[in-house]
């Protein structure tokens, strides 16, 4: 048993993605020793850069759906090996099954040799496209399973069936995060996400693409509430009985935020629907009840104040040069 607050060495799968690089952040700055695990698929080095030369920072190129071995000993093992945006999960989806439920089975196997902790970072996904609104935990989803989007939906689903089945037979410690759509500083600038794609549509004075009539809604959460929300759920005590929605309840139609996005960045650009996308889930929102009950965690950041933040470090990082008048 870890006693709260002692440094930890902390194996962190996909550490070099867009949630993983601040997680790995924030976890060497509350002091412990991070391995951050990452094939590069998604990822890359340059959002781990500012870390790596921290002697409490290791990157190991691996990707979990490989047999690999840690020599280290790890009492925390935070499971974010995925991509996450459409267009990059359906690229190779036989890749992303595998990475779901053979890479989830190598790092639940790990914990369980390491005797260390492990969170799942599960997904709004496995609701599907919902019949019940706002989601909350007891709802079992309504997911296409021959869909396009069922290597990413279904391969969430069966690694919350392998970690509930590791915690049921008593191998390891294991917490579910259903984390909601995230955004911030660091999402790839051609990851095809809805935040992404449209503040680089209109940095560049392109046209910003949304798909079908712009009704369907989301509802986002800055990525420094997120890493904040995980951390606290891997660290609640006792382990949570079921998965934890993690996400900010505010909800927006496309539309809006393609509004919200062109009158940051005026006269760059203008809006355009295309074709809508097949099983793109009509309505969103999550109910975090059990997250501000079990974990006392809400989300802070508000989208008024998160997306002129994420706008800023697109044009200033990602779009040198693009940078607005009105930023
Ligand atoms: P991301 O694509 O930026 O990060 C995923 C990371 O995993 C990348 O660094 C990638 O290189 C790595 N990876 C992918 N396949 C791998 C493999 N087989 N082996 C090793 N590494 C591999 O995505 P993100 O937005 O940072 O998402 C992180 C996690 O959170 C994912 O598991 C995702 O499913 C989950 N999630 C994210 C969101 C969101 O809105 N960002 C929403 C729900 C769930
Ligand atoms: N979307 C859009 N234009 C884009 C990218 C996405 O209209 O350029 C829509 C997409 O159809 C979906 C929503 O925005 O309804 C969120 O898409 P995203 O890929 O960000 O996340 P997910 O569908 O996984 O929630």
């Amino acid at each position: 048993m870890i006693e709260r607050g002692m440094r930890q060495t902390i194996l962190v799968a996909g550490g070099a993605g867009f949630v993983g690089s601040h997680l790995c952040e924030k976890l060497l700055l509350e002091g412990h020793r991070v391995l951050c695990l990452d094939s590069l698929l998604t990822g890359t080095m340059a959002n781990v850069a500012p870390l790596v030369g921290h002697p409490d920072f290791q990157f190991i190129r691996q990707d979990v759906s490989k047999p690999f071995h840690v020599a280290e000993e790890i009492t925390r093992v935070y499971n974010l090996a995925c991509a996450a945006s459409p267009p990059l999960y359906q690229a190779d989806p036989v890749h992303t099954m595998m990475t779901n439920v053979v890479g989830t089975e190598a790092l639940l196997r790990l914990a369980a040799m390491k005797g260390a902790r492990l969170l799942q970072a599960s997904t709004s996904e496995v609701y599907g496209d919902p019949e019940c609104h706002p989601q909350d935990e007891a709802y079992f989803g309504h997911v296409n399973c021959t869909g396009v989007r069922a290597c990413y939906d279904e391969g969430k689903r069966a690694a919350e069936t392998l970690c509930f089945d590791y915690r049921r037979a008593g191998r390891a410690d294991v917490r579910v995060a259903r984390i909601f759509n995230t955004y911030g500083p660091r999402m790839r600038p051609d990851d095809g996400r809805i935040v992404s794609n449209m503040i680089v549509q209109a940095l560049a004075g392109a046209e910003m693409t949304v798909y079908g009539d712009g009704t369907q809604t989301r509802s986002f959460c800055f990525v420094s509430d997120l890493v904040e929300g995980l951390v606290a759920l891997m660290e609640v005590e006792p382990a949570p009985e079921t998965p934890v929605n993690l996400g900010n309840p505010e909800e927006f139609t496309i539309n809006e935020i393609a509004r919200i996005i062109h009158a940051a960045l005026p006269g760059r650009s203008r809006i355009v629907h295309l074709d809508g996308l097949e099983d793109d889930p009509r309505r969103r929102r999550p109910d975090i009840a059990r997250a501000r009950e079990l974990l006392g965690w809400v989300p802070r950041v508000m989208l008024a104040e998160g997306m002129p933040r994420t706008i800023r470090w697109f044009a200033e990082e990602a779009a040198p040069g693009a940078a607005p008048d009105r930023l």
